[in-house]
């Protein structure tokens, strides 16, 4: 299970590892639902995930990140490199280094901090950022797109070749169909190629740098969700193995106001029979696939079924946060808007616990309690509320007892 290797230092979860990094979740475990209930003990959250640019050179249909910024479409051929994006104030404006590094060091108790765009291999010193995560001592990696798979072999080639190899640095490549039904997605022309030549080259790269785990992250909507075993067969013929195959309902965004094509289309009341047939789609899976008859994708069919109730206690902006590329905080991605904005780092010397000391953070706390949010249900945000309730994680080192007794593979 992916989400759970967030945990190992960056190390792979395997044998005694998993055991140490098992008690070790328990033992947190037990403070934040008392948090939750009482405000008691006061905790720092421990998991952030930081987006460094909102530049994307993407066209996906299910998100709007990629209208944010300005590109010169006279210059733009097939997608926008990072020279054709305007030089305006609002560019100028996103997150520096300087400023990530100051984050990095006044927030120590941070135990993960996940990076993530737009695109970030469009950020051009990304990977001092991912090097400076290394040397603290954090696994590095996160999303990508590979619409350009030449600048992300760069990007990435160039990164691993100076990472210590002392923690994981795991890449999650988004693949939404096969051939076309990707690239009508995801709205670049020849975008699936791209994503085969990256996985291609990835593939040699683990060879040299055991630290590299790579996997395929899918974004099941209205239009592929229907070819979704067909997808997960191609990938496991390539040799991939179904847990390097991670997916979740399509989360639309606040921040765009819902304009996507969510995971609330094919579960409205409307559409009945679309429910049905994605319930009978994942049935199908969990009983093919070991690796899917876990809790996560338990979740998934749990939050298809009731779609306005969390599946689970939801700990976003407990253990957990978002922060976008101006440094305004959230609870998490969906909810990046003023109802749910906790405040500005670059107003507080990049020191987070005033934020988590303020009145705001407690009224959206209490809403999220109440499960006032748009709800959603995806792998990073569920696995840090599975993180925080002892009885759910005793659920998922069930499903993950082979690791006890298994070589460290690729997770
Ligand atoms: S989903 Fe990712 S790749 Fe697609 S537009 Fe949004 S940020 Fe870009
Ligand atoms: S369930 Fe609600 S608060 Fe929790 S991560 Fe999803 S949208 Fe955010």
């Amino acid at each position: 299970m992916k989400a759970l290797s967030t945990f190992g230092k960056g190390k792979r979860l395997s044998g005694f590892n998993a055991v140490r990094v098992g008690a070790r979740l328990l033992k947190h475990s037990a403070k934040y639902p008392l948090y939750r209930h009482t405000g008691i003990p006061k905790i720092l959250p421990k998991y952030a995930r930081i987006s460094v640019t909102d530049m994307c050179d993407s066209r996906c249909n299910m998100c709007h990140i990629w209208t944010l910024h300005k590109t010169d479409t006279e210059a733009t051929n097939k997608y926008p490199k990072h020279s054709d994006f305007v030089d305006t104030p609002k560019l100028r404006s996103e997150m520096t280094f300087e400023e990530f590094k100051q984050f990095v060091d006044n927030n120590p108790f941070l135990e993960d901090i996940m990076l993530t765009g737009g695109q970030t291999s469009l950020k051009k010193d990304i990977v001092k950022y991912w090097l400076y995560l290394d040397e603290k001592g954090y696994r590095t990696g996160g999303p990508t797109n590979t619409v350009d798979p030449e600048n992300v072999i760069a990007v990435q080639g160039e990164l691993l070749s100076k990472l210590s190899g002392k923690h994981t640095h795991s890449i999650a490549v988004s693949v939404d169909g096969l051939g076309d039904m990707h690239d009508k997605i995801r709205g670049v022309k020849g975008g699936f190629e791209g994503a085969l030549k990256f996985l291609a080259w990835a593939r040699e790269q683990q060879k040299k740098y055991p630290f590299f785990d790579v996997s395929i992250s899918h974004n099941l909507t209205p239009e592929n969700f229907r070819d979704f075993p067909k997808f997960v067969d191609y990938f496991v013929n390539l040799g991939y193995k179904p847990n390097q195959i991670t997916f979740r309902p399509t989360q639309g965004l606040t921040r765009f106001a819902l304009k996507t094509p969510t995971a609330t289309q094919i579960i409205s009341d409307k559409s009945d029979a679309m429910k049905q047939e994605l319930l009978t789609m994942l049935d199908g899976m969990r009983a093919k696939y070991k690796e899917y008859d876990d809790y996560y994708v338990r979740g998934i069919r749990e939050f298809y079924e009731h779609q306005r109730k969390h599946v689970i206690p939801c700990y976003a902006g407990y253990n957990t946060f978002f922060a976008d590329a101006y440094w305004n905080v959230y609870p998490c991605a969906p909810e990046m808007n003023e109802r749910f904005k906790i405040g500005n780092l670059r107003e507080n010397g990049f020191v987070l616990k005033p934020l988590w000391e303020s009145e705001r953070i407690k009224k959206i706390q209490d809403d999220i309690k109440n499960e006032k949010c748009v709800n959603c249900w995806t792998r990073c945000h569920s696995a840090q509320s599975t993180m925080a309730s002892p009885t759910r994680l005793l659920k998922v080192f069930k499903d993950n007892a082979w690791r006890v007794i298994s070589k460290p593979d690729h997770i």
